[in-house]
């Protein structure tokens, strides 16, 4: 798909949020993040190093699972809702 090959040129470019790529593109993030989870797993099956900078809470500093890729409502530790979310880069 098209648009797959884009998300990868676009995250070797800089590292993206799901929020800022479907802000670009003017797509839902859901639909981002399912197209995201299957860029990520063909350009590591290709031999592309995939960096996943996970999201994490403001407030504590609590780091999610790398399989967050949109941003969490709520940080599951303090309750927090300022949240910084999942970057991803792909070299
Ligand atoms: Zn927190």
């Amino acid at each position: 798909m098209t648009f797959r090959r884009d998300l990868v040129t676009l995250l070797s470019v800089q590292p993206r949020s799901v929020s800022s790529i479907a802000r670009e593109m003017g797509l839902d993030r859901r639909d981002v993040e399912d197209d995201l989870r299957h860029a990520i797993r063909s350009a590591r099956a290709s031999g592309h190093e995939v960096v996943i900078e996970p999201a994490r809470c403001r407030q504590c500093g609590f780091v999610f699972g790398e399989d967050k890729l949109s941003k969490p409502g709520k940080c599951p530790v303090c309750r927090g809702t300022r949240l910084f979310e999942a970057q991803i880069r792909i070299e």
